[in-house]
């Protein structure tokens, strides 16, 4: 089948076509960063401005590119939520016209379900399978039994992990979208400055990332008032040294838990370097299979929407016209 997946939930319009689940016939974004930046993070009402007026040339471009024509689609899928609901809307009532005026299906897609699917663009799920999914506003551990079947064993109690480093990145000084300029950063530093790791209770698969981000913030701080410089890169290296070692930890701890056959790098967060190899490393000599999806798949983008719409699909999961934008949508 080949599905039109649209994507608005954030600062990003995106829209592909996806055939069979995995076949990327098209995949468009028009980031907005630029806009954003000035004010250091994502301003919604903005944002849904930018939507509203690239959304119709971003779908005309991914149409055109994927070869397709409307005739040639089986549905039309959009990201229902979680996101800015004022960005969500603009999706939703883009994928409603279209999926009406050519008689398609409507199908729903939560965008975190989207960031996991994005693996299946590498390859086939071997289930039981385990996600770890980081992003701008998400640190979950995610069970899959099957298609479509989401467990959270385990999430942030506070921060994402991406907003952390986000706003790590801000009190280095280092432009807005923060993550990946932290990652540079980082490879450059050495991991020799005392940060707190938050394990939680011995059994938990939950994550807390504020009091590192606040740790962050007073070493800084502290060493300004005696006058002293620790270097931006040693910090930046202990900061996401302290990030990995409890995302890997638990990520394996869950993983011989759950026996899983396959576990999933997702969101935002996965195009770190460094978590990319720490996960690498951690799984080499295990028969765990690890897939990363490459870094385009891992930042918002509408691929993964259509992978996530072909589970919905094979399960005839649609949506009926009153579809709404849900900005704090549960995992389905
Ligand atoms: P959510 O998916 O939870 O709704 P989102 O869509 O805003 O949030 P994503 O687009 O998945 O988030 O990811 C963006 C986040 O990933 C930002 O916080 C960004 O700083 C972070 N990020 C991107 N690249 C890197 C990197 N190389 N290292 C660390 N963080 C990164
Ligand atoms: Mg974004
Ligand atoms: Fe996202």
């Amino acid at each position: 089948e080949i599905i039109l997946a649209i994507e608005t939930s954030c600062d990003e319009t995106a829209a592909a076509v996806i055939q069979g689940g995995n076949q990327v016939l098209s995949n468009v974004i028009a980031s907005q960063i630029q806009s954003h930046k000035r004010f250091g993070g994502v301003v919604p009402e903005i944002a849904s401005r930018h939507h509203t007026e690239s959304i119709t040339g971003i779908l005309e471009e991914a149409m055109t590119k994927a070869d397709v024509s409307f005739s040639d689609l089986d549905a039309v899928a959009v990201t229902e939520g979680p996101g800015l609901v004022g960005a969500l809307l603009v999706g939703v009532n883009a994928a409603k016209a279209i999926a009406f005026s050519h008689q398609l299906p409507l199908l729903p897609v939560h965008h975190i379900a989207g960031h996991i699917q994005a693996a299946r663009l590498e390859r086939e799920w071997n289930y039981p399978a385990l996600a770890l999914v980081v992003s701008g506003g998400h640190t979950e551990l995610v069970i899959l039994q099957a298609d479509g079947e989401y467990e959270v064993i385990g999430q942030t109690r506070d921060d994402a992990a991406g907003e952390a480093y986000d706003k790590v990145a801000r009190t280095l000084g280092l432009p807005y979208p923060g993550g990946p300029q932290v990652d540079k950063l980082a490879a450059e530093g050495t991991p020799d400055v005392k940060l707190p790791i938050a394990w939680l209770e011995p059994d938990s698969y939950d994550f807390s990332f504020s009091g590192l981000k606040s740790a962050v913030i007073n070493t800084l701080h502290n060493a300004e008032q005696r006058g002293e410089v620790i270097p931006p890169e040693n910090v930046a290296a202990s900061f996401q040294q302290s990030v990995i070692e409890v995302l890997t930890e638990k990520t394996k701890r869950a993983a011989e838990q759950y026996q899983v056959k396959q576990v999933v790098l997702a969101g935002g967060v996965a195009a770190n370097q460094g978590l990319r190899q720490a996960m690498e490393n951690m799984f080499a000599s295990s028969s765990v299979e690890l897939t990363i999806p490459p870094f385009p798949f891992c930042t918002d983008n509408a691929a993964m929407i259509g992978a996530a719409a072909h589970v919905q699909w094979k399960k005839n999961i649609t949506a009926d016209w009153d579809l709404n934008g849900v900005p704090d949508l549960t995992l389905y």
